[in-house]
């Protein structure tokens, strides 16, 4: 592990020791259960929970009462998406989504589909973007939900969500945000985009796994979402469950740090330019989204002609991704790059490079050079980069 180079991180990301230190003492110190009110080491408990709901709060510019903790955006997802069917079905059945989005939605929304809830799924262009002028047609009478994320995992594409939330408040549609990418690298402030709801993830911002956040917007017609987990009635009887303290200690911790993620934000981009220009002058090779508004940590580089997995096989020292971490296992080509026109080979010759704060310019060296050499060395051995070198194919 010493020597790996870790470019995965929009899979998940290294915890901060700041962070980590704070987790501690809640794990073998003041241990105790945040709902055992009756005891000092419950109440601290509860206190520190608090603060960590009103440090997500401060970072988001909402109030704390509008963020619920949760395992992560997998279940907030799920949380959402069920609860609003459930409880909106009566006023339509019709939910807008796009084809890019996270298969956490795009699975749950297949569920929904089969108990009867009508889904449109927006088509995306080259670059994984969509037409606001479509989303703005497709939102009807029996429009109960908008769910459209606002950075892509596995390009980076950042939607136009302050356009999105502007039509849907317009449209008096709800508009969910899977901001699971976003935050921690661009600036997010509810106070000016009229998001309704919005999920989180810690373990994305240089914090620890199994927790994040939802914010559900106070209105004056209260959002109605069911809770997905019921017993304790915990959060409000939201979210059921014993309070996980350490972590949300960590969430809350974390995303407090946020602004130093931020603050290196340009330095992060400077990697990125340097890796994407390097790898660039690989002879065809092409970058993802290119020239459109990305994070500034994520490049998507399809080397054409190879297979993904092989460089990587070839690259252990590297720590990359063939796209979405959640279907990695699988050998299915993405969606999102298939949704984007991309074709079933080019997605499949496909690598996500994802930069932090951790990443260094030696770094980034070192993997322009295994890269460089590993797709040489496929290439001389690969029968089909003969026939492309010899025009039999294109
Ligand atoms: N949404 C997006 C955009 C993601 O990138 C991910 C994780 O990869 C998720 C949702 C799921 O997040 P979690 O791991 O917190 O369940």
């Amino acid at each position: 592990m010493k020597d790996l180079i870790y470019l995965d991180n929009n899979a998940t990301t290294k915890i901060l020791d700041k962070v980590w230190d704070t987790m501690v003492p809640y794990f073998i110190q003041n241990y105790g259960n945040a709902s055992s009110m009756h005891h000092s080491m419950g109440r601290e408990a509860n206190a520190a929970i608090e603060k960590a709901r009103m440090q997500v709060a401060q970072a988001l510019n909402c109030q704390a009462k509008e963020i619920f903790f949760n395992s992560g955006a997998t279940e907030a997802i799920n949380t959402v998406l069920k609860g609003i069917y459930k409880n909106y079905k009566s006023k339509g059945k019709h939910i807008l989504t796009v084809k890019t989005e996270h298969k956490a939605v795009l699975t749950t929304l297949q569920e929904l589909e089969k108990e009867g809830a009508s889904v449109t799924y927006l088509d995306v262009d080259g670059s994984g973007k969509i037409k606001l002028t479509d989303l703005e047609d497709n939102i009807t009478d029996e429009t109960i939900l908008v769910c459209i994320m606002a950075a892509n995992n596995e390009t980076g594409y950042i939607h136009p969500i302050a356009e999105i939330a502007a039509i849907c408040n317009r449209k008096d549609t709800l508009y969910f945000c899977d901001a699971t990418q976003y935050i921690g690298k661009i600036p997010l402030d509810l106070n000016h985009i009229p998001i309704d709801i919005l999920c989180l993830s810690a373990h994305k911002i240089h914090g620890p796994k199994g927790i994040g956040a939802l914010f559900l917007r106070r209105k004056s017609k209260p959002i109605q979402i069911n809770p997905l987990i019921i017993g304790g009635g915990q959060e409000n009887g939201f979210r059921a469950g014993t309070y996980n303290v350490p972590n949300i200690i960590g969430l809350g911790s974390a995303i407090a740090q946020m602004s130093l993620n931020l603050e290196k934000s340009e330095y992060i981009t400077t990697l990125r330019v340097y890796l994407e220009e390097s790898l660039s002058s690989i002879p065809e090779v092409y970058i993802h989204a290119k020239n459109t508004s990305r994070l500034p940590n994520t490049t998507s580089i399809c080397f054409r002609h190879i297979h993904a997995s092989e460089l990587m096989t070839r690259c252990p020292q590297l720590a990359l991704s063939s796209g979405s971490a959640c279907v990695s296992g699988t050998r299915d080509p993405s969606h999102v790059l298939l949704a984007m026109g991309v074709t079933k080979e080019d997605a499949l010759a496909t690598v996500r490079f994802s930069l932090s704060i951790y990443s260094t310019m030696e770094e980034i060296e070192t993997t322009i050079r295994l890269v460089r050499d590993a797709v040489t060395k496929i290439r001389e051995n690969s029968p089909i980069w003969q026939l492309f070198q010899a025009g039999l194919i294109t």
